[in-house]
């Protein structure tokens, strides 16, 4: 399956298959990417044993070499000493304007050589290889970033890749809970705009959970689809694309004081849709629409209620800290209905305490 992101020049496929890794050489090829230039392969210490001898080789035979570098695996790599150290491979390695960086591994090792290749002689090729459920979501949209001790994503770029290679076979060898967890950013996809999608992902838990080829290849396809289409409208987040952010606001909140690790991104945000659910009901909207939000996120083995341990205070504070957060009133995305959402921007602090402490109940 091939997909288009609409950027004008910036415009670029994604493509989604099996034994897609095996060929990247032929797909550098094709698009023109440099034979002369040395390859940064960027990946971690789970996914190189696992998927990098198939790149490479593919990669030599087509005439490409390649230079490696191995990050550790986790959050902890999104940060400007790992930063520099692959800066010091791609100097050390000869790179040039020409060679691209190659992200093979999930959202983490995507958004640190994305930044990589964004700063790299003021930018070079960048090709996402993402090898993550979750990274369906965060190899589209050029987002990049790594971390800074005191915010999150605080320092990086908009830098659009080549191209997306999405090799689904790489997706095998996920422990279950990044399974579930990648997942919920699938749904998330639905759930703000498509509720064929979102009924087509109750319908198919079971296989997707068993990652049947066929189910996640169209889901992963939809997924992007509707990612790509909001970021094609709203390249940089002036308005439209502030939807992707569906139960971020409450899910960042819960990931920083619960401590980074503790929750997978995926899991603090299935949290934090079912609290913008039930604001919505709250608001008025019918309470079927929270029970049919949780209900597919708990079908995934997702989390739903808000755990006892987390302080509600602590929870406000951290949202507080959140770019969205305006005089006492917050910005939040809210579901309308299945599929549909609003940018909402006169939530009150007393609301979302009221749903922390509702969310506890169901527990
Ligand atoms: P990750 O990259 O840490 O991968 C999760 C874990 O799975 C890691 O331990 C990794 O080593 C392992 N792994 C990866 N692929 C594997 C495979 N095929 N087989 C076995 N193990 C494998 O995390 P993630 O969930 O992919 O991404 C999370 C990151 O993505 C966060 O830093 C988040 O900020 C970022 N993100 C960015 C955007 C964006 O728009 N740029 C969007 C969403 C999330
Ligand atoms: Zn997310």
């Amino acid at each position: 399956r091939t997909l288009q992101v609409d950027l004008g020049e910036r415009s670029y496929p994604i493509y989604i298959g099996g034994g897609l890794l095996s060929q990247a050489g032929d797909y550098f090829a094709r698009h023109g990417l440099s034979a002369k230039s040395p390859v940064l392969i960027v990946t971690d210490d789970n996914v190189a044993p696992l998927h990098l001898k198939q790149v490479e080789e593919s990669l030599r035979q087509a005439g490409y070499s390649t230079v490696v570098k191995i990050v550790p695996a986790g959050e902890k790599s999104k940060s400007l000493d790992v930063f520099e150290d692959v800066m010091t491979a791609a100097i050390e390695g000869g790179l040039d304007r020409k060679s691209a960086v190659v992200a093979l591994g999930g959202g983490v090792v995507g958004d640190l050589a994305g930044f990589v290749a964004a700063s790299y002689m003021r930018g070079v090729p960048f090709v996402q290889m993402p090898t993550t459920i979750l990274a369906h979501d965060s190899s589209v949209g050029g987002k990049v970033a790594v971390n800074h001790r005191l915010a999150k994503n605080m320092i990086g770029a908009f830098y659009q890749p080549e191209m997306v290679l999405y090799d689904v076979d790489t997706l095998q060898t996920l422990p279950e809970r990044e399974v579930r967890a990648g997942l919920a950013e699938v749904v998330k996809h639905g759930l703000i705009w498509d509720e064929a999608f979102t009924s087509w992902c109750r319908e198919h838990t079971a296989e997707l959970l068993a990652l049947d080829p066929e189910a996640l290849g169209y889901a992963l396809t939809k997924g992007c689809e509707i990612k790509a289409h909001v970021v094609s409208r709203d390249e940089r987040e002036n308005g439209l694309r502030a939807i992707l952010n569906l139960g971020h606001t409450i899910g960042h909140a819960i990931e920083a004081i619960a401590g980074y690790g503790e929750y997978l991104h995926g899991e603090a945000i299935s949290i934090g849709m079912a609290a913008a659910a039930l604001i919505s009901v709250n608001r008025g909207a019918d309470r079927s629409l929270y029970e049919e939000t949780t209900s597919i996120l708990r079908g995934f083995g997702l989390p739903t209620i808000m755990p006892e341990q987390l302080d509600e205070d602590k929870i406000i504070g951290a949202m507080m800290h959140d770019k969205k957060f305006k005089e006492q009133q917050l910005v939040f995305i809210l579901p309308k209905s299945i599929g549909k959402v609003e940018i909402v921007s006169d939530v009150k602090v007393e609301e979302v305490r009221r749903v922390i402490r509702e969310l506890k109940e169901e527990g």
